[in-house]
């Protein structure tokens, strides 16, 4: 499929793109390819990289394997291990930066906060938190999923008096060494950073509220002869990512859908894992989860069990009540002295809001078009907010492959349409509330069947009205398809001034 787009008119087609991370950078790769240099990046922070970036606590790495969690576009012969560890992933996006020429389009410490469409001119003004503004065409937002990190509401956490913070936000000067650390939280983040502090703290409890499922992890030191022999022969580096990205594919079903065979076969898998790892039978109780594998994010780890069962880490599974100036209070009243607090509670997701103000036609807000959970037109676009394109937006995440799989197929796209913006001087263009409509209301009607609704959890992929706005409920392939052609009559296009707008104007709606 063409992704190219024409070139580009500077002064008439600025494009904003919010956000240094995957996303972002990977939509300016797309655009430099294309000849294209009129856009900017926003960055908040000093640095690109977004959850690369930020998530750099001990023992951080991807449970995705790098030869798939990386570009196809940018293959990386010489990934160290089979699950690369934050600071390669790191190093690896810093290494596209520079390679491509990005920095220089990127405005560090700029925190867009506000966005609004003027329908007269067809354009987006952006402002910064220091209230600068500027101008764009196109408004493409990379802002991530998991990039705010929710500090949970529990009473006197304001009043702990030594170190506390976030795993997103970790405190590299805080010296662990001989101090007694409690985590909260026992999700994605607290299984890899418990098994990398417990040897080096005096004592580490861990607040675990609910079990996860965890799966053995299949991760090695890549051979320096695999290495050679993908930096020599690239097409042996392709295979290994399809056979990778079809194994994922071929899983798919097992974790997604809610089958009651299905879910055995999983359980089954997990609990010998388990009982290979757990020899206390009360401790084994205490970590099997009472919901369908897949409900929430299946882990994969070896060291978590193991982690557990050391003489300087207990496992307190009740949720927390309260902290004190001292401690952390579990729900059953015991008191708990730590130096320490690490909060591994995750992050405040776009199933609850948009990632900043936007404010489209009318001066509607996305948070008003979304008080009934997020939503839009293959994750990608959203009825009344012209011009604006969301990467890795509302259900386009896996439950069981790598993401940059759909962002890659969502940058495509995002340049099909601008080609066309481009081709045919438009001012905007509109995804029809019909079109939308109809994909979410067969996206939600395909998501009832899945285990992230009927497994029995809570978790945050799901709306407090319990719908599932985060993940993609198929095969990456079944989405990779749908939103590989752009199909300009899917929405309302509105010319320039002085170009014919009989043909462009008129909602259409795409009869295939
Ligand atoms: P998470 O999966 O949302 O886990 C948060 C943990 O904090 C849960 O155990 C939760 O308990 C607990 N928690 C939250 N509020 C609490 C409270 N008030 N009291 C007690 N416990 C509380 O967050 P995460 O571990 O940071 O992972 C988030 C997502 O990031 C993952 O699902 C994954 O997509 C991504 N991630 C990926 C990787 C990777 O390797 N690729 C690594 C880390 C994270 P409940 O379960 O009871 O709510």
């Amino acid at each position: 499929m063409d992704a190219r787009v024409d070139k580009p008119d500077n002064a008439n087609f600025p494009i904003a793109i919010i956000g240094a991370g995957f996303s972002g950078l990977g939509m300016a790769i797309r655009l430099k390819q294309a000849g294209i240099e009129s856009f900017t990046l926003f960055e908040r922070a000093d640095e690109v990289g977004g959850t690369w970036r930020d998530n750099a606590y001990p023992g951080a790495a991807c449970d995705v394997s790098s030869h798939l969690y990386s570009f196809s576009f940018e293959q990386k012969p010489d990934w160290s291990r089979a699950f690369a560890e934050q600071p390669e992933i790191q190093q690896y996006i810093l290494e596209l930066t520079e390679k491509h020429g990005l920095r220089s389009h990127v405005r560090f410490n700029t925190e867009i906060v506000k966005a609004v469409f003027d329908q007269g001119s067809g354009l987006w003004t952006l402002y910064d938190r220091a209230g600068q503004h500027w101008r764009a065409r196109a408004l493409i937002s990379g802002t991530g999923g998991l990039s705010d990190p929710k500090i949970p509401e529990i009473e006197g956490l304001e009043h702990f008096e030594g170190p506390m913070f976030h795993t997103a936000r970790w405190d590299a000067a805080c010296d662990l060494r001989g101090k007694r650390v409690a985590v909260i939280g026992s999700g994605a983040s607290a299984i890899q950073v418990v098994p990398a502090i417990a040897p080096e703290v005096a004592e580490l409890k861990v607040f675990q509220r609910t079990p996860p499922w965890i799966m053995p992890k299949m991760d090695r030191p890549m051979r320096e002869a695999e290495k050679r022999r993908y930096r020599r022969f690239p097409p042996a580096l392709w295979l290994r990512r399809l056979w990778l990205y079809w194994a994922a594919e071929l899983r798919a079903p097992l974790l997604i859908s809610n089958r009651p065979l299905f879910k055995r076969l999983l359980r089954r898998l997990a609990l010998r894992h388990i009982q290979s790892q757990v020899s206390d039978p009360a401790l084994r109780q205490r970590v099997i989860p009472d919901y369908n594998v897949g409900c929430k994010r299946v882990l994969i780890s070896n060291d978590w069990y193991p982690a557990l069962q050391r003489e300087n880490v207990s496992l307190i599974d009740q949720g927390v009540k309260a902290v004190t100036s001292h401690g952390v209070v579990a729900s059953d009243g015991s008191e708990h002295d730590v130096d320490v607090i690490v909060l591994a509670t995750g992050f405040n997701t776009p199933t609850a809001a948009a990632p900043l103000d936007i404010r489209g036609l009318g001066g509607v807000t996305l948070n008003e078009a979304w008080r009934n959970g997020s939503e839009a037109y293959k994750g990608v676009t959203v009825s009344g907010f012209p011009n604006l394109f969301l990467l890795v937006g509302p259900n386009t995440g896996p439950g069981h492959t790598s993401v940059l799989v759909y962002l890659e197929k969502q940058l495509d796209y995002v340049m099909q349409a601008l080609g066309y913006m481009r081709r045919h001087r438009l001012k905007y263009l509109n995804v029809l509330p019909e079109v939308q409509k109809d994909f979410n209301d067969w996206l939600q009607a395909r998501m009832q069947d899945t285990v992230w609704v009927a497994g029995g959890c809570d978790s945050w992929y799901i709306t407090e009205d319990g719908k599932n706005t985060s993940l993609y409920p198929g095969f990456a392939t079944d989405y990779r398809l749908r939103v590989s052609r752009f199909r300009p009559a899917e929405y309302q296009r509105v010319a320039l001034p002085g170009q014919s707008s009989d043909s462009t104007t008129r909602p259409v709606t795409d009869a295939a």
